[in-house]
């Protein structure tokens, strides 16, 4: 098959054989996909210190005819975000948004506005936006993309419009806010709680150019806040844990 080129952001490596690697990448013309890169662990020149986790890369590629894995033939190393290598918060918010990209998407489904999503997410980190902000506003937005999106704009038991002296809780199984007047001992202080303040930063969140995105600023606690609550709904989506939560950074304030 003819070599095709595009553009991929690697979530993840695999050792494979004995000198080969597994990678695992986004990219706008394929989606989620794992190439072979035969020889990388010899190459001094195709793949040496390109084939890193959270690397955006010129791939040059074959698809195979039997399977869904690629060939890789060469790799062009486009961006290391290497700020983000020397920082734990920063790596291990990327780790984060790596981990939702993979369990979200499926093997070439290809979205490209995942991939600008989530090359906005590394950006974000390497030029030292607040990991936990950057971690909160990539999962909400990455909601919407993978047609999972909450309701945020009224208590989906009464009906009711936000009130800014209730505060809401988001309800797993349904995605709406339930309003602390429908079920106020479910609520209060539990990991399921949205201040009405959140929930205007996730409404504007939802609604800005992703250039501007990271000029939203959604205080430390809203963005705890937002973690707790859409990562504890993105378990209940996929029934299974987010494993990298619990290295995400405390919040800080400011
Ligand atoms: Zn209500």
């Amino acid at each position: 098959m003819t070599p095709r080129t595009t553009s991929g952001i690697v979530l993840a490596i695999a050792a494979h054989a004995e000198s080969d690697k597994l990678v695992t990448f986004y990219s706008p013309d394929t989606g989620l996909v794992t190439g072979i890169a035969k020889g990388a662990k010899r190459s001094k020149h195709r793949f040496v210190n390109k084939l890193e986790v959270f690397t955006l890369l010129t791939i040059l590629y074959r698809p195979s005819r039997s399977s869904g894995l690629l060939f890789l033939s060469e790799a062009e190393l486009d961006n290391a975000f290497l700020s983000l290598r020397k920082d734990y918060s920063r790596y291990t918010t990327a780790m984060f948004v790596a981990e939702l990209v993979l369990r979200f998407t499926r093997e070439h489904d290809p979205d490209p506005g995942i991939f600008t999503l989530l090359h906005w997410a590394l950006h974000s980190l390497d030029i030292g936006i607040q990991p936990l902000r950057v971690a909160a506003l990539f999962q909400v937005r990455l909601l919407d993309l993978v047609g999972y999106q909450p309701q945020l704009d009224r208590c989906g038991l009464c009906r009711r419009g936000l009130t800014p002296k209730l505060i809401y809780g988001l309800d797993p199984a349904s995605g709406s806010l339930v309003c602390s007047r429908c079920r106020r001992e479910r609520i209060n202080g539990s990991r399921l709680m949205l201040s009405v303040q959140t929930i205007r930063f996730l409404q504007q969140a939802r609604q800005l150019d992703l250039h501007l995105l990271g000029r939203l600023q959604m205080p430390a606690r809203g963005a705890t806040e937002t973690v707790n609550v859409l990562t504890t709904y993105c378990r209940h989506l996929l029934q299974q844990d987010i494993h990298s939560r619990r290295f995400l950074p405390p919040a800080r304030t400011g």
